[in-house]
């Protein structure tokens, strides 16, 4: 990926946990690597193919000045955030908070914290038996696509499933959302489950009825398992009501662990129910 580089913008301002540092202020030093594709502006020669590093500079300066915070890590991660946010053609951004009079009454060049923050491509299996399917459906849309740490969200098309596991129940909704987040998969999941939350999702029975489920399916290329998050979805290769509105959105995609096209397991699913 090609870098456009601001190296060591000087800001004075007053982070810092001791009460002097907020009072007297200090001189830092920031950095940025902002990572995007060159290519265009390199052909075309205009600015608004490209980001403008002047402009990087005034809203690093900006974030720098706004609030004093304790730690340099809350200072650099807020300038991830913003510069994300505010310039869409940026990929992802290397940020190095630098505090060259750090007051810890020893010799050293300087102290710093540096940070690597950008968007991740996320994949979500959504279902719904129970109520209004549609409406929670809906408002699960509406709360990930609002929320400013999301963005470029899409859905694929709501089908009816008959229920899975659990086979005493109603029928369900399904789809499969997709956009770019700077959540990490933890936080995106908590965030989920506050949702499932709001729409007064109760969990009684395994793989029993709900008003709302939200599966964390895929995060970029992202393979984790932990109690609490296992990710790529452990049952989505298995699931038709995932498959078919996954492949919608991508059918291209492939399987970041088995290495197989999800449209190859959709389409052995498809031929196992025709038989
Ligand atoms: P399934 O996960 O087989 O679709 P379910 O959706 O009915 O079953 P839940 O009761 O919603 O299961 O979730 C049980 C737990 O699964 C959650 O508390 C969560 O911590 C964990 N979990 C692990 N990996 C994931 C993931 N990728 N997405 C969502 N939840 C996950
Ligand atoms: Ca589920
Ligand atoms: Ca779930």
């Amino acid at each position: 990926m090609d870098k456009i580089t601001i190296k060591n913008l000087e800001v004075f301002c007053n982070h810092g946990v001791y009460k002097e540092e907020n009072i007297l202020g200090q001189k830092f030093l920031v950095s940025a690597e902002l990572s995007l594709s060159t290519r265009k502006a390199g052909l075309s020669d205009a600015l608004e193919d490209s980001v403008s590093y002047g402009d990087v500079s005034r809203l690093i300066t900006a974030e720098m000045k706004k609030q004093n915070d304790k730690l340099l890590e809350r200072a650099a991660e807020r300038i991830a955030g913003q510069i994300l946010k505010e310039f869409p053609l940026i990929d992802s951004v290397r940020i190095e908070v630098k505090k060259p009079w750090a007051p810890v009454m020893m010799h050293l060049d300087y102290a710093s914290v540096s940070i690597e923050r950008g968007w991740h491509r996320v994949y979500v299996g959504v279902g719904s038996n129970m109520g209004e399917r549609q409406a929670w459906i809906d408002m699960a849309a509406e709360a990930l696509r609002s929320d400013g740490n999301n963005r470029n969200f899409r859905s694929a098309q709501v089908i009816e499933t008959e229920p899975y596991g659990y086979l005493e129940q109603d029928k369900f909704l399904n789809t499969v959302f997709t956009f770019e987040s700077l959540y990490e998969p933890e936080e995106l999941l908590l965030r989920m489950q506050e949702i499932e939350k709001e729409a007064h999702r109760e969990r009684k029975i395994h793989w029993g009825p709900r008003t709302l489920d939200l599966d964390l399916l895929l995060y970029d290329n992202r393979i984790t398992e932990s109690p609490v998050l296992t990710i790529p979805h452990p049952e989505m290769t298995k699931r038709l009501f995932v498959l078919i509105p996954l492949c919608e959105l991508n059918p291209h995609g492939v399987h970041p662990l088995y290495r197989k096209r999800f449209a190859e397991y959709k389409e052995a699913l498809e031929q196992q129910e025709n038989k």
